[in-house]
């Protein structure tokens, strides 16, 4: 990032207290409590991504446990100790960064200096970053100490990777896994930056900054940074996403639309517009995913489901498409968009891909599962005529109805299904397609459930996805 003459956004709202911690609520809530209620482990372990506060947090920590004067739980922030701890002087809280210093001479200073009291804390505190990067013989030389420390030692890990962290470690530690933070919990952090910065943001530039950061503040904040010195304090959608190559909030969302509906002209027009106003396409994979995943979550947990990962705004739109499209169906699409992120690694021409893979995304999204055929068999048997309509319901826009013979006449209303003489020739309904694996293909059983179902004709068998 280019140099700027003021203090870096990341680092001038970096939190200071427990309360300014964004996100990491049942982390903080636990700490405060061993605060209060004296119970302090020996040691602590931090795991997360990068940028969501792993070290913020370890420095918070530290100064509420050796604070002069702490305001309840919360570090004064004014104290010497504070002061220190902030600024990285403090005598008494040691950093050491595994990522480039993991060896056994780099931990033989901890473990010598153990013994001695803390100069002027309650506590001597070390904190150890990036921690799955010290060597074994680093580890080993530090278990004794972990296992039996003075009662005035504490230790802090913190680390991007705990599956790498050696289970002997881990068991002596008191465990925490922090979370990414949520795209509005960002964007409400970002607006309240931009007031104190008296820099006038638009909504969706914020939420575009948010999903650009994927979860990590620090981020979002250099982002937010790096667009203020570009475009001066007015920051717009426009901006943010053409910074960042992302697309607009209300285009993902019609490429959603179009998936859902099957409209295929819709979804290469999109793609053709992304692609020629060079947005980064994998990029745009994912955000799709992630719109899939938040309709999936809306539709089975509605629109107040705490994993919802979408502003106010999204949320309409997200209610909107969940009341349009069977739950099966909108899974399916789900995984078709995850096999074609995975994909997208691999391949050189991603255009084609995300093309080829959308449609039929939306041919998916269109046709009808095996669980609704198999659930109106069920209705069908229960009520003959109503599962019927259903099925017919759910399938895709109907093929134009052939024109009745005796058409020359004035033209009467067709008169309903079940309103028919004669039940043993029904007219036949819109043809359903079938997606089915080759295991269920095999299934006589499933096989003469499915074509007792009347009106429904299975007319095209796809080849199973690997
Ligand atoms: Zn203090």
């Amino acid at each position: 990032m280019a140099e700027t003459t003021h203090t870096a956004l990341p680092l001038k709202y970096r939190p200071m207290t427990f309360d300014d911690v964004v996100g990491q609520e049942h982390v903080v809530r636990t700490l405060r409590h061993a605060i209060e209620a004296g119970r302090i482990a020996n040691a602590y372990l931090f795991i997360g991504p990068r940028g969501i506060g792993k070290t913020t947090l370890s420095r918070i920590f530290a100064k509420a446990l050796n604070c002069q004067s702490p305001r309840g739980v919360e570090p004064c922030g004014e104290c010497v100790n504070c002061r220190e701890i902030a600024s990285g002087r403090s005598l008494d809280v040691t950093e050491l960064d595994a990522a480039s210093h993991n060896k056994v001479e780099d931990v033989k200073p901890i473990i010598e200096s153990v013994e001695f009291k803390p100069a002027s804390s309650r506590f001597k505190i070390y904190i150890i970053d990036e921690c799955h990067m010290l060597s074994n013989a680093a580890w080993n030389a530090l278990l004794k100490t972990l296992e039996e420390p003075p009662a005035h030692v504490r230790f802090i890990f913190a680390t991007t990777e705990g599956d790498k962290v050696l289970p002997t470690i881990v068991s002596r530690c008191q465990r925490f896994d922090l979370r990414r933070i949520q795209t509005n919990d960002i964007v409400a952090r970002l607006k309240h930056v931009c007031e104190k910065e008296g820099i006038s943001a638009e909504e969706d530039a914020l939420l575009a900054i948010a999903r650009g950061a994927e979860g990590g503040m620090r981020d979002a904040l250099s982002s937010l940074d790096q667009l203020i010195s570009f475009k001066g304090d007015k920051v717009t959608e426009e901006d943010a996403l053409g910074v960042f190559g992302l697309v607009s909030r209300t285009a993902l969302e019609d490429l959603a639309r179009a998936i859902l509906t099957g409209d295929t002209a819709a979804i290469l027009s999109s793609i053709e517009m992304f692609d020629s106003s060079g947005k980064n396409m994998r990029r745009i994979a994912g955000e799709l995913l992630q719109h899939f995943r938040n309709l999936v979550v809306v539709q089975a947990l509605g629109p107040n489901a705490k994993s919802l990962t979408a502003t106010p705004e999204q949320v309409k739109t997200l209610m909107e498409q969940a009341r349009q499209v069977d739950a099966g169906r909108v899974f399916r699409v789900c995984d078709q968009i995850a096999d074609m992120e995975d994909k997208l690694r691999y391949v050189l021409s991603v255009r084609t891909l995300i093309e080829m893979s959308l449609i039929r995304a939306s041919r998916i999204a269109t046709t009808a599962t095996i669980e609704e055929l198999m659930k109106a068999v069920e209705e069908l048997r229960a009520n003959p005529s109503s599962a019927a309509v259903k099925i017919a319901a759910q399938v895709p826009p109907p093929a134009p109805a052939p024109v009745p013979e005796p058409s020359a006449v004035a033209p009467r209303p067709e008169p309903v299904a079940a309103n028919r003489p004669s039940p043993e020739k029904p007219k036949p309904r819109p043809d359903v397609e079938l997606s089915r694996r080759k295991d269920i293909l095999d299934d006589p059983k499933l096989n003469s459930i499915l074509s007792s179902i009347p009106g429904a004709t299975i007319v095209d068998i796809k080849e199973p996805r690997k």
